[in-house]
């Protein structure tokens, strides 16, 4: 009896929380680099659980303890879905899995702001909550809908492409207008309680949609990392309405790593964060890449044998990795071709874009994992600058990110986009299984540049070809 006074007490309960946040703040300092990170991961899982129990325990103290099996068979779905799918997703398919768990965030908190409503309905629910519950109803909505949408894009279940509605712009407008006369409505008192958060919940489901269906091409990472900030924010308002530390403290984090991230990936890719949110992003409509040969001319086909020679005897060569090396975990052969040149006495770099892969680091994570020393990695501005000086760049499962269609061609969904400008190099060999374009869905004249050779196969049968000729040479 004293135990459970004592553990439902609130000054334990608010401990609880203190060390649950204490935990997930240093959790995710050891995020800052792949040896600490799984560590970093499972401590901040730790004061996740931590938080939970503690929410129980307040849940006890507050409501007896019905609505606690309530979260506890909310807790055992949760676990029985999520835990079976973190452990079966392939790495390719990691970005989708970010986003249906971003989503679910935004969605939980929007599902929390219609039940607080219904909670108190008719009767005193105090302004300053009220703005916020409505705060997170509306965002949260927004970033779950927007979500929805960026994993099926993502997931290739909806088209990549930008899809666009005559007049885009102005309906988004109207939605966002309802979104807030009906939060003013409630603030203000309303009979019509339940109308008008339907009302809010709809428009911004609709929004949410709207709002992430004309994006297309190269543009997805920086909009993912947006709805990430969204749902951060959401769920740190409704923490201020339901006064629960926990959700406030993880809901910042997440709000301001995300607008942070948001920030540094649209600085990358040349476009401002207004005009994101304005929805003036995705630009022109991509084309659909044509059959070999049909955009640009002639393609040059080589062989490994062809490649080691042109490699063993380069000065310098770089090396540019991108999705393609994800999809055929081909980092170790890369490993094992980087060791091979440089035995021979070449110099090899790697060029890093933003945006290569399929999040925000991808590439790293990758090189990390086949113990590729950091100092030969350059990011795409150290490195922009040294093609001029490289003689051969071995291009690796890479497309938009290399596509010179981004600087020449105004109408290109990429334009504007900054590449790694490895036709600037003395030639390019570029590695991938055929003339498919890649995520923004468009051609490369890069593949039909007379300076390129193209070695088509799986990526990591090919570098180990390769390192098999350098080797024998
Ligand atoms: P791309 O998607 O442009 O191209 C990847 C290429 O890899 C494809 O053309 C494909 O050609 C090739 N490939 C696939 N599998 C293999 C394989 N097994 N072996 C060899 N090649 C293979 O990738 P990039 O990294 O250049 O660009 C990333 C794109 O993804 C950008 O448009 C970016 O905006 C977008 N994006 C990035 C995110 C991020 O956070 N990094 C998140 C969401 C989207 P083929 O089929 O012929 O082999």
């Amino acid at each position: 009896m004293l135990a459970t006074i004592f553990l439902q007490s609130t000054n334990f309960i608010d401990a609880a929380y203190i060390v649950a946040f204490s935990l997930l703040i240093y959790g995710m300092t050891g995020l800052t680099g792949p040896r600490t990170a799984v560590r970093g991961n499972k401590i901040a899982a730790a004061g996740m659980a931590i938080a939970v129990i503690a929410t129980l325990l307040r849940q006890g103290e507050f409501h007896g303890s019905g609505t606690v099996w309530l979260i506890i068979l909310g807790v055992v779905i949760g676990t029985a879905i999520g835990v079976p799918a973190a452990l079966n997703v392939r790495m390719t398919a990691m970005p989708q899995m970010v986003a249906l768990f971003n989503g679910v965030g935004g969605g939980a908190v929007a599902l929390i702001a219609w039940v607080e409503y219904r909670h108190h309905f008719g009767g005193d629910y105090p302004l300053r909550s009220e703005i916020f519950e409505l705060f997170g109803a509306i965002v949260g909505s927004v970033s779950f809908w927007g979500s929805n949408i960026a994993f099926g894009k993502l997931q290739e279940i909806l088209p990549g492409r930008p899809i666009k509605l005559p007049g885009q712009a102005i309906i988004n407008a109207l939605l966002f207008l309802v979104c807030v006369v009906s939060a003013i409505v409630l603030a203000a008192g309303t009979h019509s309680e339940a109308l008008f958060i339907l009302g809010i919940l709809v428009a911004s489901a609709i929004l949410g949609n709207m709002v992430v269906l004309p994006i297309g091409g190269a543009d997805m990472p920086v909009v993912i990392s947006l709805l990430n900030a969204f749902t951060g924010l959401s769920a740190a308002a409704t923490g201020v309405a339901l006064s629960n530390p926990v959700m406030i403290v993880a809901g910042m984090i997440v709000g301001a790593s995300g607008t942070i991230l948001t920030n540094l990936m649209a600085k990358a890719m040349n476009r401002s964060v207004p005009a994101i949110v304005a929805g003036g992003f995705g630009g022109a409509v991509a084309a659909p890449a044509g059959p070999a040969g049909e955009a640009g001319g002639t393609i040059r086909s080589t062989s490994a044998q062809d490649v080691a020679i042109q490699l063993s005897y380069a000065r310098q060569v770089v090396i540019a990795p991108g999705y393609g090396m994800a999809v055929a975990q081909a980092q170790h052969a890369v490993r094992e071709l980087e060791k091979a040149l440089e035995k021979k006495g070449v110099t090899v770099k790697f060029a890093i874009h933003p945006v290569a892969g399929r999040m925000p680091g991808h590439m790293n994570v990758l090189l990390a994992e086949a113990d590729v020393p950091y100092d030969l990695l350059r990011e795409m501005d150290e490195i922009n600058p040294e093609f001029p000086r490289t003689d051969v760049t071995l291009v690796i499962g890479a497309n938009d990110v290399t596509n010179p269609a981004a600087k020449n061609e105004p109408g290109s969904p990429i334009y504007g986009m900054p590449i790694l400008e490895v036709n600037e190099s003395g030639s390019v060999i570029v590695l991938k299984r055929s003339m498919a374009s890649g995520f923004a869905g468009i051609d490369n004249p890069l593949f039909y540049d007379p300076k390129t050779a193209m070695l088509f196969g799986d990526a990591k049968q090919s570098v180990s070809d390769i390192t098999s000729e350098v080797q024998a040479l």
